[in-house]
């Protein structure tokens, strides 16, 4: 099979997946493409790797706390085989990697090994991929191991000199691929080489990590010297001949703890240079436990999260929403809850933003409009008459999802009236591709939703803005009510925009009002609903089944 072909194994039992990964007598894992957890050990890894089940691949075949540097899985599409040496059995492997679909839709990837280490069997293919020298093949400069072997003689040999290992890349490295061709890319690669080379004539002190990633080592007396020394680096990769910019991002490992293995230091720069990259004020960074422990953290929540889902530990709370004319309960918004075993109530702050990067934000916002439809059909069922809800529609969702198919469903699935449904897009999406967005929003308004922006005044985006764009309500956002709130002339900007917004048959609500002083003023410029803890805090169903409406 080819490594780009998705294998879709539609699974009724384990026992199939056993019969086919236990043909033949080389061990097999399947990992989540994601959280690197171990799904899966046929017989054979069983015996050889001991049983991992649910542990994360760098913890067990590395020995590692974060994903390898060079894991194969983020670069699959480059290659189908890699070979990696195996802690646990102290021998050279020969692995083959394929993309799959795990039960409940996983992205996974299923490793087998295909060969060990004995020379003969592996050393045809070695020398194919250029493994056996210590140079690599493309840039000519050290190679990983290399890399990782000079900088451990040196650095572990000097124990009272300073030394910083620094990790780059280049940056949108697959869009110079992408508009200039591949042999343009590997042009790049092989001059961002040639800088490294020139800054340090005679010394073996840098290397090619993988695909664009670069590192080097340098001793320093302070730190100023480092960055020194990488801003030379990134200026002599700057000022090419290429005819397009070529940026880079660092990631600095100031070298403290000598116990700390060399792969684990260049790890840990790397981690560093991530928090630099998209942040045009900053092209490096020094590394920060503060960085381990957010990693750790975060994946401590994606293990989770799945079975969370399946447990039903995100909970829908209720925010209700009042009409400012008559005081009336008019709405309430859907806002999650994590309920965890251990930790009690995690708020969406902790785990909204890292499920909007993973993409988890799909199945939990879908989750939560099942939740919320759900309701809807409860209490017509039970003869009360609902309160329109509205749900929170994720950034992520717009990219990746036909929502007019996904909402269309929903009200089907459940027989809702659609005006008892809201769609709450944030503002800041109104600024990225405002046509795209706005022709998804229009075929949603045709089908009678109720489309709101929420966080109004967050961002930079005026009514100027959404003038054009399909919406029925503007959400102003509780920090702009604040700041504007605070001074004579922000009052007056406030009520010029609500009038605007009413001009434009824009229905109005304030969230975030808190003090008695929020509402009479709101009241007085016209505001139609105000959603806040002064009237309520987000509440669980239960608790909003007691309110009457
Ligand atoms: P948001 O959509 O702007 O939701 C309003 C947030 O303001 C809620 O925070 C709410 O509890 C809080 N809030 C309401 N009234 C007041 C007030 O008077 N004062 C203050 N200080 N805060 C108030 P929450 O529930 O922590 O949610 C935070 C954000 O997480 C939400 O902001 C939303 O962007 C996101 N979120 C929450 N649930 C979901 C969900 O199911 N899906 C998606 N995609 N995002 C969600
Ligand atoms: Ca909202
Ligand atoms: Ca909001």
């Amino acid at each position: 099979m080819n490594i780009n072909d998705t294998l879709q194994i539609n699974i009724e039992g384990m026992d199939i997946i056993d019969s086919l990964l236990n043909v033949g007598d080389m061990p097999s894992v399947i990992l989540d493409s994601r959280t690197f957890e171990i799904l899966y050990q046929n017989k054979k890894a069983l015996e050889l790797f001991g049983d991992n089940a649910h542990l994360l691949c760098h913890q067990v075949f590395g020995g590692k706390e974060t994903p390898c540097i060079d894991c194969p899985i983020n670069d699959l599409s480059n290659s189908s085989t890699k070979i990696r040496y195996n802690e646990i059995l102290d021998n050279t492997l020969h692995w083959k990697y394929t993309r799959i679909k795990w039960i409940g839709d996983v992205d996974a990837v299923l490793a087998t090994v295909e060969g060990f280490g004995e020379y003969e069997q592996i050393s045809k293919k070695v020398s194919m991929m250029g493994i056996g020298s210590e140079y690599d093949s493309l840039t000519g400069i050290p190679k990983l191991s290399s890399f990782y072997a000079n900088a451990e003689r040196e650095i572990f040999a000097n124990p009272e000199t300073h030394y910083a290992v620094v990790v780059f890349d280049i940056d949108r490295f697959k869009t110079i691929n992408d508009l200039y061709t591949m042999s343009k890319g590997d042009e790049v690669l092989k001059y961002v080489a040639k800088v490294l080379k020139d800054t340090f004539p005679g010394h073996n002190n840098y290397g090619r990590m993988h695909s664009d990633m670069f590192a080097f080592y340098m001793n320093y007396d302070n730190k100023g010297e480092i960055i020194r020394q990488i801003e030379k680096i990134r200026k002599a990769i700057y000022t090419n001949s290429f005819g397009f910019e070529i940026n880079t991002s660092y990631g600095i490992y100031p070298v403290e703890d000598l116990s700390v293995p060399i792969n684990l230091m260049c790890d840990r720069a790397m981690i560093a240079s991530r928090t630099a990259k998209g942040n045009v004020l900053k092209f490096c960074a020094f590394y920060d436990e503060q960085y381990r422990e957010d990693m750790l953290k975060a994946n401590e929540i994606e293990q989770g999260m799945n079975k969370a889902l399946e447990n039903g530990d995100f909970k829908m709370y209720l925010q209700p929403k009042y009409r400012l004319s008559d005081g009336e309960l008019c709405g309430a918004e859907v806002l999650c809850r994590w309920q965890h075993t251990e930790k009690g109530i995690i708020p969406p702050v902790d785990f909204i933003p890292l499920f909007e990067k993973n993409g988890f934000i799909l199945k939990l916002d879908e989750y939560m409009w099942n939740l919320a439809c759900q309701t809807i059909r409860e209490w017509i069922d039970s003869g009360r008459n609902p309160v329109p809800l509205s749900v929170n529609i994720s950034r992520y969702h717009i990219q990746h999802n036909d929502l007019e198919k996904a909402f269309s469903e929903l009200i089907k699935k459940y027989d809702i009236p659609v005006d008892l449904l809201a769609l709450e897009i944030t503002e800041s999406l109104f600024l990225d591709k405002p046509e795209k967005l706005n022709r998804e929003l229009v075929k949603l308004q045709k089908i009678g939703f109720k489309l709101e922006v929420d966080d109004f005044g967050s961002g930079f985006s005026s009514l100027n803005l959404i003038r054009n764009v399909a919406v029925d309500t503007i959400k102003i956002d509780k920090d702009f009510l604040d700041s504007e709130l605070a001074s004579e002339k922000g009052k007056i900007v406030i009520n010029h925009t609500i009038d605007m917004a009413k001009d434009l048959k824009l229905q109005v609500i304030a969230e975030g009002v808190e003090t008695k002083e929020h509402v009479d003023f709101l009241k007085k410029s016209r505001c139609d609903i105000a959603q806040g803890f002064y009237f309520a805090k987000p509440m669980p169903l239960s608790e909003f089944n007691q309110l009457s409406f």
